[in-house]
C-alpha cells in the first residue's frame, strides 16, 4: 500500500472534524487517502473503546478511506516520545505518502500539541539513512496543518479549499461519532453540528463558495499557475 496523503490524528474524529471535506475531495480525484489515529480517544463522558471503534468504522466507510490504523498510543497523555517517534516514522516509510497532515500547532488540548510535534519530529526521522527504521528512507514533501481546535481561534490559514460539493458527506461521517457530537449535547441550536455548518459556511465565504476547510502550513504555499487561484 502507498498513499498520496496521510492525516495524523490524535483521536478518531479529529481527521474527520478538520479534513473531511479535503479527504472526500482527494478520493474524488482518485487519490489514495490514509488516516492514523494515534490513540482510541478513550475514555469519554459519552464513548467507550467498543462505540469507538464501530463509529471510527462506519465514519471510515463514508470517507472512502485507503488505509486506517490505530497507532495505540495513550489518550490524554500522548507525548512526542523518541518510541513514538520511531513508530511513526515506521509506518511513515512504510506508506510512502506525499502529503502529511497534521493538527494546528495552536491547541489547548495537549494530545493535540503533542501530534502536531510527534509528526513533524516522524517526518525527519523517517528520511533518515543508516538507521533501524524499518523501510526505506522517505520524506515526505508538505505537512499542512488541519483545523481541530480546542480553542476559539480566529485564525488566518494559507488557504481554504472549496468542501461545497463535500459538505453534506462529510457531516455525515461526523455523524457516525453518535458519542461524541450528539449523545448528551444539547438539542437546543444552535448543537454542536449547526456550529460545524455555520464554521464550513463561513469558510466558504472567505473564497466565494458556499461551504469551505481552512488549511495552515509553517512553509509558503505554491502554486504552478494564478489558474489555480479561485
Ligand atoms: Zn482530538
Amino acid at each position: 500500500m502507498q498513499l498520496d496523503v496521510l492525516a495524523i490524528a490524535p483521536h478518531p474524529d479529529d481527521a474527520e472534524l478538520g479534513m473531511g471535506g479535503a479527504i472526500l475531495r482527494f478520493k474524488s480525484e482518485g487519490l489514495k487517502v490514509g488516516v492514523l489515529d494515534l490513540t482510541d480517544g478513550e475514555p469519554t463522558p459519552h464513548g467507550s473503546p467498543q462505540v469507538r471503534a464501530k463509529e471510527t468504522t462506519a465514519a471510515t466507510a463514508v470517507l472512502n478511506l485507503d488505509w486506517r490504523e490505530n497507532l495505540g498510543l495513550p489518550n490524554r497523555s500522548l507525548e512526542a516520545t523518541l518510541e513514538a517517534r520511531a513508530a511513526l516514522a515506521g509506518v511513515i516509510r512504510r506508506l510512502r505518502p506525499r502529503w502529511l497532515f497534521a493538527p494546528y500547532w495552536v491547541d489547548a488540548h495537549p494530545d493535540h500539541i503533542a501530534a502536531t510535534q510527534l509528526t513533524e519530529a516522524a517526518r525527519f526521522w523517517s528520511k533518515l539513512t543508516k538507521s533501524e527504521l524499518p523501510g526505506e528512507p522517505h520524506h515526505p514533501q508538505r505537512i499542512f496543518h488541519y483545523y481541530c481546535v480546542h480553542l476559539k481561534l480566529a485564525v488566518q490559514p494559507a488557504f481554504v479549499l472549496d468542501i461545497s460539493q463535500q459538505w453534506e458527506q462529510k457531516l455525515a461521517a461526523i455523524r457516525c461519532y453518535q458519542s461524541q457530537f450528539v449523545n448528551g449535547r444539547s438539542t437546543d441550536p444552535p448543537t454542536f453540528l449547526d456550529q460545524l455548518r455555520d464554521e464550513a459556511a463561513y469558510w466558504g465565504k472567505t473564497i466565494g463558495t458556499r461551504y469551505g476547510e481552512p488549511f495552515a502550513c509553517r512553509e509558503p504555499v505554491g502554486v504552478s499557475s494564478f489558474a489555480s487561484f479561485m
